[in-house]
């Protein structure tokens, strides 16, 4: 896969949770992978089953036609690849940013990279790191459409499925952002859930069955509430937000009854009592997205 013989078909920079499972998969897919981490000694594994450790960001970069950079955020991807050294190494090269952040510092990202004659892609991945390499992996991709072509054949060696969104840079972090506001709404519900349940003397194990069955009729709202705010359509027969307010006051009631912070129930249940206020008490729930897209 790699166009100069000899060298790595890929490199790796940061090798966190995220960083040395993508790096594993493209080992297992029997490409040549070069890695690098800032704090030394994460490689060890990696290089035991065949990685190059590079000694440097410079030297790991010269090593691959292309690099993926997986960090904590864009200011670390900023921090390892905009010294000199790095920039000059990575010129004609490609650069496949897996890394999270904003879709505004993706642009800039891709600013930067064109100033500099780096080839850029930006990406997300959309599930855990246990996943990478297994077909439950999830990858959105954003950036020139043929460049992402020309290093799909790599990319798929990190199993899953890729979806290129778009030739604006900022795409995949945009699907990223919104997928993760429903992710880390639900991760503290969840969260204040197992607290309510046991001070009302219920177990994490005994909430779960119910739990899950609160998961599985997710998706079928979600598409309902999609097609509602595509159409600006927003019908409330069965469930008026007047009904999500008080059921949502009874939570508010409770946890507090219990000394357990309501803030994030509180947010929400002032959110539809704003709805409620401004006259859509009959309409369904997915009025708020509409009122909160209002300038
Ligand atoms: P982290 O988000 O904790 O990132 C750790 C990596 O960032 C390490 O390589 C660390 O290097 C590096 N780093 C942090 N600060 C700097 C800096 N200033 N300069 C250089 N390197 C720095 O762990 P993950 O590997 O889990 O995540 C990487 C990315 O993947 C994140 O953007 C995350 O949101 C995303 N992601 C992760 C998932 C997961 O399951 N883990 C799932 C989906 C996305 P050092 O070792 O030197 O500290």
């Amino acid at each position: 896969m790699s166009s100069h013989a000899g060298q790595s078909a890929v490199t790796v920079l940061g090798l966190g949770p995220m960083g040395r499972s993508l790096a594993g998969a493209f080992l297992d897919a029997g490409l040549r992978v070069t890695v690098w981490n800032r704090t030394p000694g994460r490689d060890r594994e990696l290089v035991a089953r065949g990685a190059a450790g590079a000694r440097s960001a410079a030297e790991a970069v010269a090593a691959s036609t292309v690099t993926v950079v997986c960090v904590v955020n864009n200011d670390a991807v900023d921090a390892i690849l905009r010294p000199e050294a790095v920039t000059a190494a990575l010129k004609g090269r490609t650069v496949v940013n897996l890394t999270a952040d904003t879709p505004d510092r993706a642009r800039d990202a891709a600013a930067w990279a064109a100033g500099h004659g780096v080839r850029y892609l930006d990406g997300a991945i959309m599930t855990p790191a246990a996943t990478i390499g297994t077909p439950a992996a999830v990858f959105l991709h954003s950036g020139p459409e043929a460049l992402y072509r020309e290093h799909l054949p790599v990319l798929e060696a990190l199993g899953g499925t890729h979806t290129h969104l778009g030739e604006e840079t900022g795409r995949a972090a945009a699907y990223d952002i919104a997928l993760l506001d429903i992710f880390w709404t639900a991760m503290a519900g969840c969260a204040h859930a197992l607290a309510v349940a046991r001070a009302e003397g219920i177990t994490g194990q005994e909430l779960a069955p119910f739990a899950k069955g609160i998961g599985d009729i997710l998706p079928a709202i979600f598409e309902e509430m999609a097609r509602e705010a595509d159409g600006g359509d927003f019908p409330g027969d069965d469930n008026p937000i007047t009904s999500a307010v008080s059921s949502m006051a009874h939570i508010v009631h409770t946890s507090e009854a219990h000394g357990i912070d309501a803030g994030v129930m509180r947010a929400a249940e002032g959110m539809a009592r704003r709805a409620v206020g401004r006259g859509h008490g009959a309409d369904g729930f997915t009025r708020i997205a509409e009122l909160l897209g209002r300038r």
